[in-house]
Parts: structure tokens; C-alpha cells; sequence
């Protein structure tokens, strides 16, 4: 099914803002318009998100999957990345849950996606990504990392979920800073790089730290 709109409409576009989260209005936009293009040349097959946190960017792929007639997987076990910890510089004290003491961004989401109105088009996988990658078999029309920031999550992310994009499908990687000076390493170090220097993946488009290649092999 083609699809020929501009973007989000007014009110996911609202609520996708006012969701917490770590992606810009206008990344979030070439993340849809690249999920758009991958949905169409992958027909049917499924796409993926690594990390999900509130449902942020969940919300700009579920309205892509939605007009595709697919489903986007939300993969996050919520309970944050590294940098979203006490003490660490993404912390937020209201998505921590005062029974565990531990970060629990599913209700959040939950909201977030209920109020987008796209429950039949978001499915959440709650758990560690690596655990879930093991038994993934489903190929992908679009895969989207923005998980584990440290360099291990990076190269389980990597390894666990590249190989599940479809030949012509698109693999995108948030935060990826070829500069030390603009943020941390391993995404750029662990996810792109490796995925150039396969020759699997051929470089699309770069909007920020938003990264956006197709696979060729
Ligand atoms: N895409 C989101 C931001 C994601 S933040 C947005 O648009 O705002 C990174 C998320 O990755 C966090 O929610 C964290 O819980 C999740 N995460 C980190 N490491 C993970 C792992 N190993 N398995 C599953 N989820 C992980
Ligand atoms: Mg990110």
C-alpha cells in the first residue's frame, strides 16, 4: 500500500511530542519518512524498535505501520538504559516505581500508545533485547536501535538484530556521533561502523544523530 502523506497528523503529532523522550521532532519525522519507504519496499514484513522507553518514536513507526498494514514490535524491557539511572545525566524521578525503586517506563507507554489511538498496530515486547533477538526469526522491513548506549548493549544490538532486515530493507541507529565531542561512542563505533564496513548496509540519509541505511546484501 502506498502511502503518500506528509507525516503525523495533527493530533499524533501532538501527542508524540508531549510524550517523555529522547527524540527530536525532526528526526522523529525522517525516522517515519524512512519507515514509510522501507514498508513499501518490504511488503508485509514486520518493523522493529530497540528501545522505546515512554513510546516517543513508537508513536511516529506505529502510524507508519499502521497505514502499512504491518505491525511495528516495541523491544524494551523499561526499566532504562544506563544513562537514564539515578545519578546518571537522562534520569527522570517520576518513571521510577516507589514498590521496586526501579525504573518502569511501561505504564507510561502504555498510555502513550492507548492515546494514539494504535494498539492494533504496536505490539511490545517486554525484555532484554538480546534475549528477545535469540529466538527472532521474522525478517524485518525496518529495524530502529535506540537501546543500550554502552558498548556491549551496542554490540549485542548489533549482532542479535542486523541480520533479521530484509535485503532492500533499512536499518536506522539513533545517536550515532562520529564526533567524541557531540556524545558517546558506541553506537557510531558498535552498530554503524560495523554495519558499513559489512557491505551489508549502504549509507541512505543523516538527519542529526539519526542514521539511516538500506541493505544491499
Ligand atoms: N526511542 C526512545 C528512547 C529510548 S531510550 C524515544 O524516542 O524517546 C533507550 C531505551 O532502551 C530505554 O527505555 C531502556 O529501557 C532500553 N534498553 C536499554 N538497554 C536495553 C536492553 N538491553 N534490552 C531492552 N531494552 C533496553
Ligand atoms: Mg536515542
Amino acid at each position: 500500500m502506498s502511502d503518500e502523506r506528509a507525516g503525523l497528523d495533527d493530533e499524533r503529532r501532538s501527542i508524540a511530542l508531549a510524550t517523555r523522550g529522547f527524540m527530536p521532532e525532526l528526526e522523529g519525522d525522517a525516522l517515519w519518512a524512512a519507515a514509510r519507504d522501507a514498508a513499501a519496499t518490504v511488503p508485509g514484513a514486520p518493523l522493529l524498535e530497540v528501545g522505546s522507553y515512554c513510546g516517543r518514536s513508537t508513536v511516529w513507526l506505529g502510524d507508519v505501520a499502521e497505514h502499512a498494514g504491518t505491525v511495528v514490535f516495541a523491544v524494551d524491557h523499561h526499566r532504562g538504559s544506563e544513562e537514564n539511572q539515578a545519578g546518571w545525566e537522562h534520569h527522570d524521578t517520576s518513571v521510577v516505581d516507589a514498590r521496586t525503586g526501579k525504573m518502569d517506563t511501561l505504564p507510561f507507554f502504555r498510555a502513550v500508545i492507548h492515546d494514539a489511538d494504535l494498539e492494533d498496530a504496536v505490539v511490545a515486547i517486554v525484555g532484554r533485547s538480546h534475549v528477545v533477538a535469540a529466538t527472532w526469526t521474522t525478517p524485518l522491513a525496518f529495524l530502529f536501535i535506540d537501546g543500550g548506549h554502552g558498548e556491549l548493549p551496542a554490540r549485542l544490538d548489533y549482532e542479535g538484530w542486523t541480520p533479521h532486515v530484509a535485503i532492500g530493507g533499512t536499518l536506522a541507529i539513533h545517536d550515532v556521533f562520529p564526533d567524541p565531542a557531540d556524545g558517546g561512542r558506541p553506537p557510531y563505533e558498535q552498530i554503524f561502523r560495523p554495519a558499513l564496513e559489512s557491505g551489508r548496509f549502504r549509507l541512505a540519509s543523516a538527519t542529526g544523530s539519526l542514521r539511516v541505511l538500506t541493505r544491499v546484501d
